[in-house]
């Protein structure tokens, strides 16, 4: 594998963290007492300050159509973070319209709570047309975060097709998260050497443990895949190909101080202790343990 690298597909979007008190009354002045910009949707990017990576997600050059000033200093952050956390740009899928997206968060330290607002995304998603231009010769592995499904389809094929021409050292490893509950992104589960598959569409599918939805959900998967189902403080569940059920118990951090982000980070931590030769039960316990440090500070700096 050498110094070959990992690539993550998805959307970048902005949170604006606004830390407080309590959370404040409707129609009312309140002053914050931490402001914070973090970026989210990058599972990779932290932890992978150590390791080179890639990431073509959709980010905007929004001053084409907007011309907003406000959104190109979304971009000139967003590009000098990742610069920051040592993430190779160079395969970011430029949009020539749309909106980079932005969360607005409200976070109570009165009661742990977090509200978030949302602006609405027309930001297209990464294309097969942007994939086909990716190289894939520089890469151990690539990610996907389950979004335009239908597209991601013809671009997991594009790496089988690829895979099947290489000598086993080459071949990029394929993993997914299937995060949302919407029915096209199922047709994901088929198709990642590792799945991620959220507590969220687990309770959907009524299953009420991680370990009840890797075997609820073991009979979509390909032949060898492995799937991973993380349960918030509870840990995380994983089952390899030989079938049999992992465990990790969550590492809960002295004092819970921000979630947004740990099941991010939990990804982001399995894919880098995997990908350097971890075992699953190495890579889940990894992961649960940054997840939960993460839990313990606002923010991504400081975890890795
Ligand atoms: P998200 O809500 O961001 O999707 P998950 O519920 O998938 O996060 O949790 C991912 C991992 O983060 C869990 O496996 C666990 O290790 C860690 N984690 C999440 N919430 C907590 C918590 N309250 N205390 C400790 N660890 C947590």
């Amino acid at each position: 594998m050498g110094d070959k690298k990992i690539l993550c597909i998805g959307l970048v979007c902005l949170d604006i963290i606004n830390v407080v008190d309590k959370y404040p009354e409707e129609d009312t002045d309140t002053s914050f007492i931490l402001n914070d910009f973090q970026m989210y949707k990058i599972d990779i990017s932290l932890l992978l300050e150590h390791a080179e990576c890639s990431f073509p997600a959709s980010v905007v050059i929004s001053s084409v159509t907007t011309g907003s000033r406000t959104i190109l200093h979304m971009n000139s952050f967003i590009v000098g973070d990742f610069a920051r956390r040592g993430v190779d740009i160079s395969g970011v899928a430029w949009q020539k319209w749309g909106e980079t997206p932005c969360a607005c968060c409200v976070v109570s330290l009165g009661n742990g709570s977090r509200t978030v607002v949302l602006s609405d995304t027309n930001l297209p998603d990464v294309s097969v047309e942007d994939f086909s231009k990716v190289d894939l010769s520089q890469y151990k592995w690539i990610h996907w975060e389950g979004r335009n499904a239908d597209e991601q389809v013809k671009m997991i094929e594009r790496v089988r097709e690829y895979n099947s021409k290489q000598e086993e050292k080459n071949r990029i490893t394929i993993s997914v998260e299937i995060e949302k509950i919407r029915e096209p992104l199922y047709q994901l589960f088929p198709l990642g050497d590792l799945v991620f598959v959220s507590k969220d569409v687990a309770q959907h599918f009524g299953f009420t443990s991680a370990a009840a939805a890797l075997k609820g959900f073991c009979g979509r998967l390909r032949k060898g895949a492995t799937l991973i189902c993380a349960w918030a403080e509870k840990g995380a569940d994983a089952m390899g190909p030989d079938g049999v059920i992992i465990h990790s118990d969550a590492f809960p951090p002295e004092k819970l101080v921000d979630t947004l982000g740990a099941g991010d980070t939990f990804n982001a931590s399995m894919i880098y202790s995997l990908s350097n030769g971890g075992s699953l039960q190495d890579a889940l316990t990894f992961g649960c343990q940054i997840a939960g440090k993460k839990c313990g500070v606002h923010g991504y700096d400081g975890i890795s």
